[in-house]
């Protein structure tokens, strides 16, 4: 009996099934304009991404690291100054942000119900657990996973580990997302499929080369065309 290729397929979730990116620039945005007195927002949106990509150790992926990463580079920005009432600002964006409205992308339903059942699908996700949570409730989408991980950090391993216990293992396995730095690159290296779905923003700490060279990875424009790929394999 022949073995199917691919039995387990994964998403990401911000920015693969519904947007994300788009509502931290705007945050960012009213960031730099409560602090416009004090600096150019290109150098106020340099020193927070130094302090998120320096506390990512201490705080992971997400809103509310992202909160505390605004609230540090107010403090340093204002040689510590920064008023209180500045400080409740930041909060209030940072909660606002937290409650976005969930816009799921172009052909990600049809494409899910399409492959559900068929194939083993899994979401999986880095960032806070509660707002992972919220925005996979909000999309709809949830009944259409067979596992959902929420975790916080995604390497080889990860990928090895959750393809092994919810499928047959990383090589019969395919990843999905927005992201070279966490969703491909890592999957490739655990020996799965990885195919990247670029979206038009993505943080610039997710960027790393295209491994073109790599025999399992494919790009695709948008996830319309994801069926073709999974076709091409058998
Ligand atoms: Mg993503």
């Amino acid at each position: 009996m022949t073995q199917r290729p691919l039995t387990t397929i994964g998403f990401d979730a911000d920015d693969t099934l519904w947007q994300n990116e788009q509502f931290y620039r705007l945050t960012e945005l009213q960031f730099t304009e409560l602090l416009a007195d004090h600096a150019a927002s290109e150098v106020i949106s340099a020193r927070l991404l130094e302090a998120e990509k320096r506390n990512l150790r201490h705080y992971g992926f997400g809103i509310k690291g992202f909160t505390l990463s605004m609230i540090e580079t107010a403090i340093e920005i204002t040689e510590g100054n920064v008023p209180a009432n500045v400080i409740a600002q930041i909060l209030d964006i940072g909660r606002d942000l937290l409650a976005h409205p969930v816009e799921t992308l172009p052909h990600v339903r049809q494409t899910l119900e399409a492959l559900s059942g068929k194939y083993l699908l899994v979401l999986i996700t880095k960032g806070d657990l509660f707002d992972q949570e919220r925005k996979l409730a909000q999309s709809g989408l949830g009944d259409l996973f067979d596992a959902v991980e929420i975790v916080s950090d995604k390497n080889a391993s990860t990928y090895r580990r959750i393809f092994s216990k919810v499928g047959d293992g990383p090589e019969r396995a395919m990843m999905i997302g927005n992201s070279l730095k966490s969703d491909i690159v890592p999957a490739l290296a655990a020996g799965a499929y990885g195919v990247f779905v670029p979206h038009e923003l993505t943080w610039s700490f997710e960027h790393v080369e295209e491994p073109t060279d790599a025999p399992r990875f494919r790009k695709i424009g948008h996830l319309g065309e994801l069926h073709g790929v999974i076709e091409g394999l058998s």
